[in-house]
């Protein structure tokens, strides 16, 4: 499958890597919009939050556990926004779920 994530987490495109346990994978977004700007992906491919199902859930939920350990290792204690981008309205470029974790300023208000 021509999927740049799944290359990333094969190592086969490098990547500024965070972390990486059995079910997930983060690294440093190439483009940050904020002086931390980490994507956390699960490691199986699946295309966008409307590909989650019972069958997967568990990458999400180790995705959410992480979260709040790479908020404190970056130091992002007055807050951070967490975002995914599903299908063609929201502007989804790679088709591999993924999740923005963003923070370190002060965020703009309006998302939309
Ligand atoms: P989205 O628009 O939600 O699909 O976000 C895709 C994100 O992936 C963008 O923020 C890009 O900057 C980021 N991105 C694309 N290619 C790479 C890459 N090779 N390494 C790190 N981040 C990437
Ligand atoms: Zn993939």
């Amino acid at each position: 499958m021509d999927c740049i994530f799944c290359k990333i987490i094969a190592g086969e495109i490098p990547s500024a890597k965070v972390y990486e346990d059995e079910l997930c994978f983060a690294f440093r977004d190439i483009n940050p919009q904020a002086p931390t700007h980490i994507l956390i992906v699960p490691k199986e491919h699946i295309a966008s939050a409307d590909g989650i199902s019972g069958e997967n859930s568990k990458y999400v939920s180790a995705i959410f556990e992480a979260i709040p350990k790479f908020a404190a290792a970056e130091g992002l204690t007055t807050g951070y926004r967490v975002i995914t981008n599903c299908g063609e309205d929201a502007c989804q470029t790679v088709k591999h779920l993924h999740f923005h974790l963003m923070g370190g300023k002060k965020l703009p208000e309006n998302m939309g």
